[in-house]
């Protein structure tokens, strides 16, 4: 296990220890499981393989990016959160399916398939200020 630069920054916690942490570039990468006997990959890490049974699990980083696999657009949630905004499914290379809020520029052109990153971002404030953060999908935009 890396160390969790994250939990260190002033002010700024993450919601769960041990779902992210940053690379020795500073960019923000998830921390799932791998199965030692049969493979099988996992977010958020485990104990136990689900598949196997084995207790060899050995955490590993997923790569930043990924493609949304499924999505909807929430136009009414309580008044604690701001509307509208999206939330799906994303296929990261490592083949697991991770469930997730996406950001885009324009949310009425997420499309099913298209590319996204992975992001830390906020999800909100403790009554003490501190800002709880957490891990999200921003689709990337195209180069022109
Ligand atoms: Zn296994």
């Amino acid at each position: 296990m890396g160390t969790l630069g994250i939990a260190s920054e002033k002010g700024t916690i993450p919601v769960r220890q041990n779902l992210f942490e940053k690379d020795n570039s500073g960019q923000a990468v998830l921390i799932g499981s791998r199965c030692e006997k049969c493979g099988n990959v996992f977010f958020p890490q485990k104990a136990y393989c689900d598949r196997c049974n084995a207790g060899d699990l050995i955490p590993i980083r997923f790569g930043r990016y990924g493609r949304i696999q499924t999505f909807t657009i929430i136009r009414q949630a309580s008044p604690e959160f701001k509307v509208p905004y999206a939330i799906g499914r994303v296929d990261v290379d490592e083949g697991v399916r991770i469930f997730t809020q996406l950001l885009a520029d324009d949310l009425g052109k997420i499309e099913v398939g298209q590319p996204v990153e992975l992001v830390l971002d906020r999800l909100f404030d403790e009554p003490n200020g501190t800002e709880i953060t957490g891990y999200k999908y921003r689709v990337v935009r195209r180069q022109k």
